[in-house]
């Protein structure tokens, strides 16, 4: 029986582990995927002052900084169910069940589809896949491609493709359907993109910059937006254009655009085809959470985190006995947030052996407000009201305990 199992070696599960380490904790860190670092690995963003963010040293140090601790770290192991039972659980792996008196859970996010005619063929992809054969597996995925989505990711992940040397011949909106609703409406595209244009990367600020806060501005710019786009880092950002069908017979071989009015309805004969050998569909992230589900954890929806997300206090603790979450399962932030989750429950875990240690209480305290501190200077903000929507969080924990007190 571990003391402490972790799902997912991303930057919350790996600063978790150092933490938990720390304070002596039998460890273990178990990854589905080939290698530690979760999304960290693929990314590579300019900060605001300048700084490169890379993605692969980021997680060097915290794979060495685990290392140093000798945590064990076991990747190729993926979880398909988790058993609550008498001391703790089981976590049933590919690899045979491990049982565990405490688990944490920091499985991340995934990406929310956009689905568009023609998008089963060939060379469509999600942007998340093209960061990571860029990034991290060095493929190349086309040679020239369009983006379906106007978002912060997509926007980092467009640059990271340009700096590897892969021409995208513009950015634009996914038609409006069922499923994209909001992602392809370029007023909720525009609101979304000025909120965040304080807190982007320099060269998307520069983008969001150019229009005011007030709501009769951001309508104005959306009405005259440029029909040749607004250029970021050279390449055409449409948000009156939309992508309405991917072509090929065998492969995509071009795409079908057309203009769209400030709602998103499609210009009739405005109809322009691209060519382009690859697709990225960007229809933004969601957390991760199913298998909190699986031992009945509470989930309140939470818009503003990015969808369904276990119900968790201020320490990362959950009302299941012994279950913890941290990063992007939490709510959908960057991977510096996601790091300082992780310490933060790898302190409260080791709380639950040390009741009164007060060195272990001023760690927590500290960890919380490094939290906050890092929140709140986060060059990459992929949602609006984070803050309103981590109190909503609280409050539904605090309810789950007084209605089972
Ligand atoms: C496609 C994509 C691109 C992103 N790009 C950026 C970016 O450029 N900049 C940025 O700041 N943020 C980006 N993010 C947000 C990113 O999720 C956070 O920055 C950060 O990586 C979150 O850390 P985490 O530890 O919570 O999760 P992750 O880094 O996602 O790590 C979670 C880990 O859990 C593992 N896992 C999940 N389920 C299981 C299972 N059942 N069994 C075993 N292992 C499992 C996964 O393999 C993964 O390694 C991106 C997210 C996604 C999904």
């Amino acid at each position: 029986m571990r003391d402490i199992v972790i799902i997912g070696a991303g930057p919350a599960g790996l600063s978790a582990a150092i933490a938990c380490r720390e304070w002596d904790l039998d460890t273990l860190v178990i990854d589905e995927f080939p290698k530690p670092g979760g999304r960290l690995v693929g990314q590579l963003h300019q900060e605001p002052d300048g700084e490169w963010w890379n993605g692969i040293k980021e997680t060097q140090k915290l794979v060495d900084k685990a290392e140093a601790f000798n945590t064990e770290i076991k990747c190729g192991v993926s979880v398909h169910h988790i058993e609550k039972v008498d001391n703790g659980f089981a976590v049933h792996t590919n690899q045979g069940v491990i049982d565990t008196e405490n688990l944490l859970v920091a499985s991340g996010a995934a990406e929310s589809p956009a689905p568009l005619p023609g998008w089963t063929l060939p060379g469509v992809m999600s942007i998340g896949a093209a960061q990571v054969m860029t990034n991290v597996h060095r493929v190349r995925v086309g040679n020239k491609g369009i983006v379906a989505g106007v978002n912060v990711l997509s926007a980092a992940i467009a640059r990271e493709l340009q700096l590897a040397g892969v021409e995208l011949h513009s950015m634009a909106l996914p038609a409006v359907n069922t499923v994209t609703k909001d992602a392809g409406n370029p007023k909720k595209v525009m609101d979304g993109l000025v909120r965040i244009a304080h807190l982007a990367p320099s060269a998307f600020l520069r983008f969001g910059s150019k229009f005011a806060k007030a709501a009769w501005i951001r309508n104005l710019a959306v009405n005259f937006y440029p029909k040749g786009g607004v250029k970021m880092w050279g390449m055409p950002i449409h948000i009156r254009k939309a992508i309405v069908s991917i072509n090929g017979t065998t492969q995509v071989e071009s795409v079908t655009v057309c203009k769209v009015t400030a709602d998103g309805e499609p210009v009739a004969g405005s109809e322009e085809t691209i060519e382009v050998d690859f697709v990225c569909i960007a229809g933004g992230l969601y957390p991760l959470a199913e298998l909190a589900a699986v031992i009945d954890c509470p989930f309140q929806y939470v818009e503003e985190l990015g969808g369904h997300v276990p119900v968790h206090n201020q320490q990362m603790e959950t009302p299941v006995e012994g279950l913890y979450v941290a990063g992007n399962i939490t709510g959908i932030e960057s991977s510096k947030v996601a790091g300082a989750q992780g310490t933060l429950a790898g302190l409260s875990i080791a709380k639950k052996n040390e009741k009164s240690n007060a060195e272990l209480d001023i760690k927590i305290a500290e960890a919380m407000k490094q939290v906050k501190t890092i929140r709140e200077t986060a060059s990459i903000q992929f949602h609006p009201g984070i803050n309103a929507g981590r109190k909503k969080v609280e409050k539904a924990y605090q309810a789950y305990e007084q209605a089972n007190a």
